[in-house]
Parts: structure tokens; C-alpha cells; sequence
């Protein structure tokens, strides 16, 4: 095991922790960014970043987070493509294993974002990528002139229903109740689009299929009615989980779940702090994300003096 010594561990590198990077990095703190899986994490997914200052005609959620990945590194800004098994403290330090490594920092910020939300139901891990997916921007175009069914009644499963509509021949939208998570305006986008249908007060049972999905097995929440949809695809949009099971042993009281900081996103340990979607009350924007790692970087900077005299 080699301990290896930074300024900062930031874990995560979406909007959030990409952009308290480019502060630490610039600060001339010494910065590794951790990532599990894919840089940028669920903001790839998305095919058309619309509302992000400085983008009219939008961007998407791939070349913004290039642009971010090469500000940081600009800064010296290390980004490693490993998971964050566990963090503990050690006095001011805070030792976060990763494999056989661990790093040794002062500073911590948790951008470990959140994971896609499973229906749970049979069929649906059998045909993840052979039907089932959770991500309209990776898998819509293989679903041209196909029938498909979007699970969900918050603004992801409106806005993806309807940017699914663009290769589907149709899109149902199964909701389990009557009304929507979603804003106003998506519900009007979706109900004003005319390859889109809602079955609502309805929930899915069953996947089905052998080789690839070919329906759906539903149920009426209000009659207990059950039937069989036909569909070639799937796309489940029923929110998310934040990632912090590894943080157990640091803050034992919010592992698994959301993470309260106070205004300068620090938890409750000082040089310990939660941006981004793990944070609790999180707007889930990417431009909340990007503000609130700035803030976290910059009372870091503030903070290391403190930890270290
Ligand atoms: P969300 O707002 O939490 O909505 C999740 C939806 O899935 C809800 O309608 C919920 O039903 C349903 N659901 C949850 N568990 C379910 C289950 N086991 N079976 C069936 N249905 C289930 O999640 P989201 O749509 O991913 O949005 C997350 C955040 O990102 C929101 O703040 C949203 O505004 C934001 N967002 C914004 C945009 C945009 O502005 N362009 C696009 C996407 C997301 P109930 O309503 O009955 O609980």
C-alpha cells in the first residue's frame, strides 16, 4: 500500500468536482480528481444541455464536459479513473483508499454524484442493453420506427420521452400516478407531441422478452388490472440514489443517502465537503453543480490553513 500526499481529493469528476478542481488547480493546490466510471458521470447522457449560461443554442452534456476536463488539467489538475472505496480520518488528514493506493489529503470533496434509480422488476437486469436502458442520448437512434415505453413523471422522463420521439414511431409514457414531478412546461411539450401517449395510474411489473425486450407486463395501480404492452425498448427514468456508501466510516449517519453541508458545502468535518447531487437539497443542475464546487474550492483554500497552522 503507498500513500500518496495531495492538497485535494476531489471524488467525482462531473460538473461539480471538474469545476472545484479548476479552482483548487489554479489555486496552485495539488489536485486528483477520482472517477469510477465515466468522466462528466450522468451529464454525458445528456444530447442537448440547454440551459447553461453562455450556450443559446445549447451544448452537449459531452463537449461540456471536455471543455471542463481540459480547464482542469490546464491547472495540473490529475483525473484518475478509479473508485473511492472508503475515507477516514487521521487527525486533519483524511486517508481515501482507492484499491491498494491511498490518498492522503487535507481537503475532501465529495462529487460522487448519483446513481440511475432500477425499477426493480423481473426481465429488467436480464435485458439492460438488450432493451432496457437508461439513457435516451446513448441508445435512441437503435430504436428508429420502434415502439417504446418511458417509465417516469419527472422532467427526465418528459424531456427524454420527447427527444425520443425524434427516432421512435412511439413513445408511451407509463407514470404510476395522475399527475407529474415534472414542470409545466414539459407536461405540455410532451402531451403537445403526437407520438406521444400517457398511461397513467399504471406501473411496470415485468420486462419482456428472451433475446431482446418485446413488452412490457403493466398494472393499474387504481383497478389492479394487469395487461401486456407490446414494445421494443424500454427507457426507465425514475430518478436517482446518491453515491456515498463509501462514505461510511466518515460520516456514518448520511452513508448511502444525501449529504447536509452547511453554506459553504462543508459536512460536518471540517475539510470535508459535498457538492453536486450527493449534497443534500441539491437543485441537480449542472449549474448549481458548477457554483457550488467553486464555493466548496475556494473556503478550501480558506480552510487547509486552518488544518495545518
Ligand atoms: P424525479 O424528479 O425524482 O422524478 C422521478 C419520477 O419517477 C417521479 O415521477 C416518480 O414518481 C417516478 N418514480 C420513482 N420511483 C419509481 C418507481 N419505483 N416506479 C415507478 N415510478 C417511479 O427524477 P428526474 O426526472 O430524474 O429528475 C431529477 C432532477 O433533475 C429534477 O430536479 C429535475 O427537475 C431535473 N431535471 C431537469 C431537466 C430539465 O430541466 N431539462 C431534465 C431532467 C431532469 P412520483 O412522482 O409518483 O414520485
Amino acid at each position: 500500500m503507498t500513500d500518496q500526499n495531495r492538497d485535494v481529493v476531489i471524488v467525482g469528476a462531473g460538473p461539480a468536482g471538474l469545476a472545484a478542481a479548476v479552482y483548487t488547480g489554479r489555486a496552485l493546490m495539488k489536485t486528483t480528481v477520482l472517477e469510477k466510471r465515466v468522466v462528466g458521470g450522468q451529464i454525458i447522457e445528456a444530447y442537448d444541455v440547454d440551459n447553461y449560461p453562455g450556450f443559446a443554442d445549447g451544448v452537449s452534456g459531452l463537449e461540456l464536459i471536455d471543455r471542463m476536463v481540459a480547464h482542469a488539467q490546464k491547472f495540473d489538475v490529475e483525473v484518475v479513473n478509479s473508485a473511492a472505496d472508503d475515507v477516514r480520518l487521521d487527525g486533519p488528514m483524511k486517508r481515501v483508499q482507492v484499491g491498494e493506493d491511498r490518498y492522503v489529503a487535507p481537503i475532501v470533496i465529495v462529487a460522487s454524484g448519483a446513481y440511475h434509480r432500477r425499477l426493480a422488476v423481473p426481465g429488467e437486469s436480464e435485458l439492460s442493453g438488450r432493451g432496457v436502458s437508461y439513457c435516451a442520448t446513448c441508445d435512441g437512434p437503435f430504436f428508429r420506427d420502434k415502439k417504446v415505453v418511458v417509465v417516469g413523471g419527472g422532467d427526465a422522463a418528459l424531456t427524454e420521452g420527447v427527444f425520443l420521439t425524434r427516432f421512435a414511431s412511439s413513445v408511451s409514457l407509463v407514470h404510476r400516478r395522475q399527475g407529474f414531478r415534472g414542470r409545466p412546461a414539459h407536461v405540455e411539450e410532451a402531451r403537445a407531441n403526437e407520438k406521444m401517449e400517457f398511461v397513467l395510474d399504471t406501473v411496470v411489473t415485468e420486462v419482456l422478452g428472451r433475446e431482446r425486450v418485446d413488452g412490457v407486463r403493466l398494472r393499474n395501480v387504481k383497478t389492479d388490472e394487469e395487461s401486456t404492452f407490446e414494445c421494443d425498448g424500454v427507457f426507465v427514468f425514475i430518478g436517482h440514489d446518491p453515491n456515498t456508501g463509501y462514505l461510511k466510516n466518515v460520516l456514518p449517519d448520511c452513508a448511502g443517502d444525501v449529504i447536509p453541508v452547511d453554506y459553504n458545502m462543508e459536512t460536518d468535518v471540517k475539510g470535508l465537503y459535498a457538492i453536486g447531487d450527493v449534497r443534500k437539497g441539491s437543485y441537480r443542475q449542472i449549474g448549481t453543480a458548477v457554483g457550488e464546487g467553486i464555493t466548496a474550492a475556494m473556503h478550501a483554500e480558506q480552510r487547509i490553513k486552518d488544518l495545518l497552522g
